[in-house]
């Protein structure tokens, strides 16, 4: 009751919700109280969450933040959120997010942006971005509106807006939460994990999202661990790599200083520092934005007005489909359909979208050949503390190299874990990353633990 109240509080001018459900929310409560009163609590029982609206949810409208899901009710769960409801959570409700989760500042989405809670020192009026895509998740927890959410990434969506919200976030590795029920953006590098306000919330959300599920064909089968345990492990012994390439040209101050001040803290702590280099890291967001677009292109073809979602009738079928498309899909995801058929398209495949596939490759060896060495790597999350609603949005560039220390991650299907470290000269909170071996979120987890 306490979260609904916030919610109804807040919610009007953080916009972080798209669909509260409290009656839901009360009854999953109640459920709750009496297994509780029968002794049978479990990991999550009556732990309220926020459920980023690209999960479906069985009977909820679920939008994926499109006018063209504008009334779509699945008729069934995805399998994240159905594991978080078999564990005892309670849905508060469905959270914004960039449509199609296209976005690195929740301003794409057709419900309308989503306000981040926290101010710059001095300046109330500026209305800051909360990240994107998983906008509406970060924003919800950091300001008391869910103790805990969803989110995906696909590029940086779970580890950005957790880092410009001042809370953590995980990106797992690929396969290690199942995407059946979740709406595909690019299928071969989305991946869902939670948010939450410290890096052993993660840990105890992601225990409960993952685990292998026959119903997705790219689950891992491989055994959960207890990823709670490891975050109180520490760092003894650990050796924790510095990507050289990752000091970009141009980084400011403030962001070289965070990730000084994290190399500090794990040295104190018992780490060895090692300086590693990924060479091909300067190809990593020209590789993700041919990848993910190509993939995204193929993905939304499904939105034809005819099976799910929004219908503008014409003339003939192609009408009805070039309608249905022009007023259900907004400016970015139509760029991006634009821009993935034409690097699928006979004649440019070769040129890009094979060429960004094969330099993935080589992203992804960079790592295996970095893991000989380190058994974490440590970067800044991002490259700057939360921006203003109108910068960057007439630039889409401008918006895109936000993702630049997150989409490696992604391209390679590693974990990545956004812990908050510290502050801009603003007051505004500041993220570290913690970037680690494929199906190793453990050790992920203690270093992310021995940094908070
Ligand atoms: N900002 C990136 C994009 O716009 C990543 C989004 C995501 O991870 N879903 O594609």
């Amino acid at each position: 009751r306490a979260h609904l109240a916030a919610i109804e509080a807040l919610n009007p001018r953080l916009n972080a919700y798209i669909s509260a459900t409290p009656e839901l929310a009360l009854a999953q409560a109640e459920a709750a109280d009496a297994a509780l009163a029968r002794g049978e609590g479990r990991a999550l029982t009556g732990i309220p969450l926020a459920i980023k609206d690209l999960f479906c949810t069985a009977g909820t409208r679920t939008t994926a933040g499109s006018r063209i899901l504008g009334n779509f009710v699945p008729p069934y769960e995805s399998t994240v959120s159905g594991n978080l409801l078999r564990d005892g959570a309670v849905f508060l409700g469905k959270a914004n997010l960039d449509e199609f989760a296209m976005g690195s500042s929740n301003t794409t989405s057709a419900f309308g942006p989503v306000e981040n809670p926290w101010k710059r020192e001095g300046e109330a009026e500026t209305f800051l971005v909360p990240g994107g895509s998983s906008g509406g998740s970060a924003a919800a927890v950091a300001a008391r509106l869910a103790l805990g959410a969803t989110a995906t990434d696909t590029g940086g969506s779970i580890r950005q807006p957790a880092a410009f919200c001042g809370i953590a976030g995980i990106k797992p590795t690929y396969g290690r939460c199942s995407r059946f029920g979740i709406v595909a953006f690019a299928s071969s590098l989305d991946q869902a994990g939670p948010v939450a306000r410290t890096v052993e919330d993660c840990a105890i959300l992601l225990g409960s999202m993952a685990g292998f599920d026959p119903k997705d064909s790219t689950s891992a089968d491989i055994a959960v661990p207890d990823f709670a345990a490891a975050c109180a492990r520490g760092v003894k012994g650990l050796r924790i790599g510095i990507p050289r390439e990752y000091r970009l040209d141009g980084l400011p101050a403030e962001i070289a200083a965070l990730w000084e001040q994290g190399m500090a803290w794990l040295k104190a702590e018992g780490a060895e520092l090692v300086e590693i280099s990924l060479p091909h890291t300067k190809y990593a967001l020209p590789t993700y934005y041919i990848v993910a677009p190509a993939e995204a292109s193929s993905n939304l073809a499904r939105y034809d007005g005819v099976r799910f979602g929004l219908r503008e009738n014409g003339e003939d079928l192609k009408d009805l489909y070039e309608r249905t498309r022009a007023a259900g899909f907004g400016e970015e995801v139509r760029r991006r359909i634009l821009i993935g058929t034409y690097v699928l398209s006979a004649g440019y495949y070769d040129a890009y979208y094979l060429k960004a596939q094969q330099v993935r490759a080589l992203i992804k060896r960079d790592f295996d050949q970095a893991w000989e060495k380190v058994d974490a790597i440590l970067t800044p999350a991002t490259p700057s503390a939360a921006f203003g609603r109108d910068e960057k949005q007439d630039d889409p560039v401008a918006m895109y190299l936000n993702d630049v220390f997150t989409v490696t991650a992604n391209l390679a299907g590693i974990p990545g874990l956004a812990v908050p470290a510290g502050q801009d000269v603003k007051g505004l909170p500041l993220g570290l990353q913690v970037l680690g071996k494929p199906f190793d979120e453990e050790t992920v987890f203690a270093v992310g633990g021995a940094i908070e």
